[in-house]
C-alpha cells in the first residue's frame, strides 16, 4: 500500500498542483541524484536474510520503485493518501469491481465508457452483481435506485460521448446516506479539472492512458483513496490478481503528469474556442460542451470543476454517411478512437466507439446519426478551426 504521504522531498513545498506535478513522488535517486525516476526493469530484490526484503521490496508484481512514484504523483495530484495503478484504466475498474460479491447491486450513469459497461454486463452480472443505470444528473432518478444492497455509486462526469455533468457532492451525500461508496471516473475531467475525492467521492478512477499519460504512447490505470482500509483491499486485488503496469510504462506516465496543468490549461481554451466556432456553424445542429452557458450541466460543472474540458461532441446536419465523411474529411485531426493526447482527434460514435449500441437505442439516448467527438489537442487553435470547418464543408 502506497501512502502518498511518507517521503515527498518537496513536502511543505508542493502546495501548488504545478509544483505537485513535477515533483511530487519523485525525490532525486538516492543512489545517483538522478533527477528522473529510475526505471527499475527487474522482477525481484536480494533480501538480507530470508523474509528479511529491503523496505518491503520482496517481488515487483507487489512493490516496484518507478511505480511507486507514479502511485504517489497520481495520490498527490488528486488529493489521495493513496495510488494505485494497473495496467490499463479497466484493470483499475476491474480491482474496484473485485470488493462486490454476488448479490450486490451498483448504480451506474447511464452515459458510460463503453468498455465499462462491457466489464459490468458481459462478466460481472455472470456473477450475480446486478447494475441499474441512471442519469445520476437526475438526483431523483438515483433516489429511486438505490437499494439496501446498493454497494457502490459509479459516476462519469463529464460523461463520453454526451459531456452530461452530475453534482458529485450531492451524489455522493445520497450514496453514502445509503450505505453506498462513490466511484468517480475522473478520466475526462482530470485532477487538474476536477478531484472527486475534495467533492466527498470514495474511489477514483483513471485510464491513464488519455489526458495523464497524454501523449498517446503507453495505456494504463489508476486508483486513488483516502481511506486506509479500503486501500488496503485494494492493494490486496492488485497483488492478487497482478493486472499492474510495467516501469516503463510508469515512467512514461510520469512524464506525461509533469506537464498535466500546462496541456489541460491549452485544451480547455483551444475547446471553449472551438465550441463557440461550431455553435455558430450553419451546418452543425448541436454542440454539447460544458464550459457554454446553455449546457444543462454549465453551472454544477463551474461550481466543481477549474476549466470545462477539452473534449467536445456536435451534431452535423444529416445522415450517419454524412457523420463518417467528415470524420473522414478532417486532416489535422486524426479520425481515431480514445483522447487526451497532444495532436487532436476526431471521431463517430454512431460508426465508432458506440457502434455496438443497436441504432434505436442509440438514438433514444441522444446519440444522433451526425454525432461527432473531438479531442481537443495542443496545435494552434487557428489551424484546428480551418480544419474543422474544411472537413464540416467537403461534400
Ligand atoms: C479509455 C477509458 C477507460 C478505459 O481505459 P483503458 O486504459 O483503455 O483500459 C475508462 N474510462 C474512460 C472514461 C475512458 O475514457
Amino acid at each position: 500500500m502506497n501512502s502518498s504521504h511518507d517521503s515527498h522531498a518537496a513536502d511543505g513545498l508542493a502546495d501548488g498542483f504545478g509544483t505537485r506535478a513535477v515533483h511530487a513522488g519523485q525525490p532525486p535517486d538516492p543512489l545517483t541524484g538522478a533527477l528522473m525516476v529510475p526505471i527499475y526493469q527487474n522482477s525481484t530484490y536480494r533480501q538480507r536474510a530470508p523474509a528479511e526484503p529491503i523496505d518491503g521490496y520482496e517481488y515487483a508484481r507487489t512493490k516496484n520503485p518507478t511505480r511507486l512514484a507514479l502511485e504517489r504523483n497520481l495520490a498527490a495530484l488528486e488529493s489521495g493518501r493513496h495510488g494505485l495503478c494497473f495496467a490499463s484504466g479497466l484493470a483499475a475498474i476491474n480491482t474496484v469491481l473485485n470488493l462486490l460479491k454476488s448479490g450486490d447491486h451498483v448504480v451506474a450513469g447511464d452515459d458510460l465508457y463503453g468498455g465499462t459497461w462491457r466489464l459490468f454486463e458481459k462478466l460481472y452480472a455472470n456473477f450475480g452483481v446486478t447494475f441499474t443505470y441512471v442519469d445520476l444528473a437526475d438526483l431523483a432518478a438515483l433516489q429511486g435506485a438505490l437499494r439496501p444492497n446498493t454497494r457502490l455509486v459509479f459516476a462519469e462526469t463529464p460523461t463520453n460521448p454526451l459531456l452530461r455533468i452530475c453534482d458529485l457532492r450531492a451524489v455522493a451525500r445520497l450514496a453514502h446516506s445509503a450505505g453506498a461508496k462513490v466511484v468517480c471516473d475522473n478520466t475526462f475531467a482530470t485532477p487538474f479539472l476536477q478531484r472527486p475525492l475534495e467533492l466527498g467521492c470514495d474511489i477514483v478512477v483513471h485510464s491513464l492512458t488519455k489526458y495523464l499519460g497524454g501523449h498517446s504512447d503507453v495505456i494504463g490505470g489508476a486508483l486513488i483513496v483516502n481511506d486506509d482500509e479500503l486501500a488496503a483491499r485494494l492493494a490486496f486485488f492488485q497483488n492478487a490478481v497482478g493486472a499492474v503496469p510495467g516501469p516503463q510504462d510508469c515512467f512514461l506516465v510520469l512524464r506525461g503528469t509533469k506537464t498535466l496543468h500546462l496541456r489541460m490549461e491549452r485544451h480547455c481554451q483551444t475547446a471553449q474556442r472551438l465550441a463557440r466556432f461550431l455553435v455558430a456553424h450553419p451546418q452543425v445542429s448541436k454542440v454539447y460542451y460544458p464550459g457554454l452557458r446553455d449546457h444543462p450541466g454549465h453551472a454544477i460543472a463551474a461550481a466543481q470543476m477549474n476549466g470545462f474540458g477539452g473534449m467536445i461532441s456536435f451534431v452535423v446536419k444529416g445522415d450517419v454517411e454524412r457523420g463518417k465523411r467528415v470524420a473522414a474529411r478532417a486532416r489535422l485531426f486524426a479520425c481515431a478512437e480514445s483522447l487526451g493526447g497532444v495532436e487532436s482527434l476526431i471521431e463517430h460514435p454512431p460508426s465508432m466507439t458506440h457502434a455496438s449500441i443497436p441504432v434505436e437505442l442509440r438514438r433514444a439516448r441522444g446519440l444522433d446519426d451526425g454525432l461527432l467527438r473531438i479531442s481537443c489537442g495542443v496545435e494552434d487553435a487557428d489551424d484546428l478551426e480551418r480544419d474543422l470547418a474544411q472537413a464540416i464543408e467537403a461534400r
